[in-house]
């Protein structure tokens, strides 16, 4: 299938003034262009354009191989990407009742959707992969491994996600077979529903939360000298956790963070502890569900150390949808009133999610993705300095999640969009949308992990006067993930976007800068010309 064929490394070249090919780097010129504003008395604009240089830098260390060790492992997401992954390596087709499926990489941003490049001789617009703008690695390539609570072997495992085609478990589970069980790992039973107790079998024992910490430190360690690799990046694909609380002293710093795992304090989620092992083992650490794993004390952390993190929560179906819905009722003047959301799945995450606590983190993480757009729009929705209060006019928006077994990973999403139109009409959209969930959520997965081990390998100097520069890592929390993410984190301090379309122009146009090409425009000047 395209999706999974491998491409020539050097598949795009840039033959051009701001970009440089070595044995160890590609190197690029690129020319941050932005406009710095003043408001003046509250309705015009002082406009100063801005232009900063920057060079980018990155390791074309030739790169096949990669480690993925997902927190999880034995859940829905965690088998159906090591099947998929395995499905693709061996190539191993199946039968469904009406075909010869063969598997593929549909879904991934990365290896299943196409940059426009530019224009040929003729004036067509020329397409390529997204994943052959940089070398990065093939999904087919990376060495998995992982943990969970749950000793069931992957095999059964997958079989107990009830996600697969028949077929293809029949003949991928001799493979999954070869993973075994599962590292044991972190559990502490507050932190996730009580219907999720009878799964937990494979425990690191005791309550000492250092001891846990070491342990996750050393298997990760471990996993990486077996393997005789360097790259590993560490995906929560567990459980959703309740929310921890945030208190002074406890996590709102590096070094309380560090303390508290030290005196086994029972605001440190298991999460956190993962997270913090990463940090430390300088790995990146990627969060692919809704609780606040990043709390303050991890942030700095990471800046400490120069590690790098991302998440929060995978954005698969609704989500998605939703942050493109939202942004083309705003941006073409129409007013959503309200936004209503409904959820039904019977998967094991539905179950979990039954429980109050860790709906909760999922509400959360839900709900602040049309924020942006509104707050984007101030000729439709009051500004908070208008109705004078902490937030301005904002759409009701609701979020519900019901657990009904019998759709099993097949989640159903119910949303209506009521919106103001023009003379004081109604506007009513209403959407169903059936999300395979753990189809969804497995390309998210791979395009995180390829897309962060790429990250690390970039590194950047700002230009100043052509003083010689010391190049740079990128922030620790990479927000060019967003668009896989349902509650970006972001740097502290900056503006979230959840917006897709921003979010995918980000990402194209920073991979762009870094083989220096300008970012992507729609302008097409050639074709309004004579
Ligand atoms: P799942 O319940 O099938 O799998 C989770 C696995 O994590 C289970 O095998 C469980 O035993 C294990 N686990 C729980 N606590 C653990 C711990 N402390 N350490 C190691 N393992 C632990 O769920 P899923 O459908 O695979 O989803 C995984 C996560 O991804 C959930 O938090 C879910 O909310 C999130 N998510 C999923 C989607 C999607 O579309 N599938 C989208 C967004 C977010």
């Amino acid at each position: 299938h395209p999706t999974a064929a491998r491409r020539p490394a050097d598949a795009i070249t840039v033959q051009g003034e701001n970009t440089l090919y070595t044995d160890e780097h590609i190197t690029s010129k690129f020319y941050n262009r932005g406009a710095d504003v003043v408001v003046q008395d509250g309705n015009r604009y002082l406009i100063k354009p801005a232009v900063t240089p920057f060079e980018f830098r990155l390791s074309a260390r030739s790169l096949r191989l990669g480690i993925l060790m997902l927190v999880g492992i034995g859940g829905n997401n965690g088998t159906t990407l090591v099947a998929t992954i395995l499905a693709n390596r061996h190539n191993i087709a199946w039968h469904t009742k009406s075909t010869i499926q063969r598997p593929n990489y549909i879904g991934s941003l990365l290896r299943a959707s196409t940059i426009r490049l530019g224009l040929d001789a003729t004036g067509k617009d020329i397409y390529a992969p997204l994943s052959d703008l940089l070398p990065m690695v093939h999904p087919n390539d990376l060495v998995l491994g992982g943990w969970d609570i749950s000793g069931v072997p992957l095999d059964a495992a997958m079989k107990r996600a009830a996600v697969l085609e028949w077929d293809l478990q029949r003949q991928v589970a001799p493979y999954m077979k070869e993973f075994g069980t599962p590292l044991p790992s972190i559990y502490y039973p507050d932190y996730i529903a009580a219907n999720q107790e009878e799964r937990a079998d494979n425990v690191i024992p005791g309550n000492d939360k250092s001891f846990h910490l070491e342990q996750i430190r050393k298997d990760i360690r471990n996993f990486k000298a077996t393997n005789n690799l360097d790259q590993v990046i560490v995906f929560w694909t567990a459980n959703t956790e309740r929310y921890s609380e945030i208190i002074p002293g406890v996590n709102d710093t590096a070094g309380a963070i560090l303390s508290s795992i030290r005196n086994s304090h029972e605001e440190v989620a298991p999460s956190t502890v993962f997270a913090v092992a990463s940090i430390l083992e300088g790995v990146p650490f990627i969060n692919g569900a809704p609780q606040n794993t990043f709390v303050p004390g991890v942030i700095e952390l990471a800046e400490q150390h120069k590690s790098f993190i991302g998440g929060d929560d995978l954005k698969s179906g609704q989500t998605k949808l939703k942050s493109v819905l939202a942004e083309f009722l705003v941006n073409a003047g129409i007013k959503p009133l309200s936004i209503a959301s409904y959820n039904h799945l019977g998967n094991n995450d539905g179950q979990n999610l039954s429980s109050q606590r860790q709906f909760r983190s999922k509400e959360i993480s839900k709900s602040s993705v049309v924020d942006d757009m509104v707050a984007a729009n101030h000729l439709l929705y009051k500004t908070k300095a208008e109705v004078e209060a902490e937030q301005g006019e904002h759409p009701d928006h609701i979020v519900v999640i019901k657990y009904v077994p019998a759709v099993g990973d097949s989640k159903r999403a119910i949303d209506e969009y009521y919106s103001e139109i023009m003379g004081g009409g109604r506007s009513t959209i209403n959407i169903f949308n059936e999300c395979e969930d753990s189809l969804l959520a497995t390309p998210l997965i791979l395009d995180l992990t390829i897309l962060a081990e790429l990250l690390t390998r970039i590194q950047y100097r700002q230009l100043v006067n052509d003083a010689d520069v010391e190049f740079k890592p990128l922030y620790p929390v990479l927000s060019l993930l967003s668009y896989m993410l349902k509650a970006p984190l972001v740097k502290p301090g900056t503006d979230v976007v959840n917006s897709l379309s921003r979010q995918r122009n980000a990402l194209e146009t920073f991979l762009k800068a870094c083989i220096g090409l300008e970012g992507s425009s729609d302008l097409l000047l050639e074709t309004r010309i004579w």
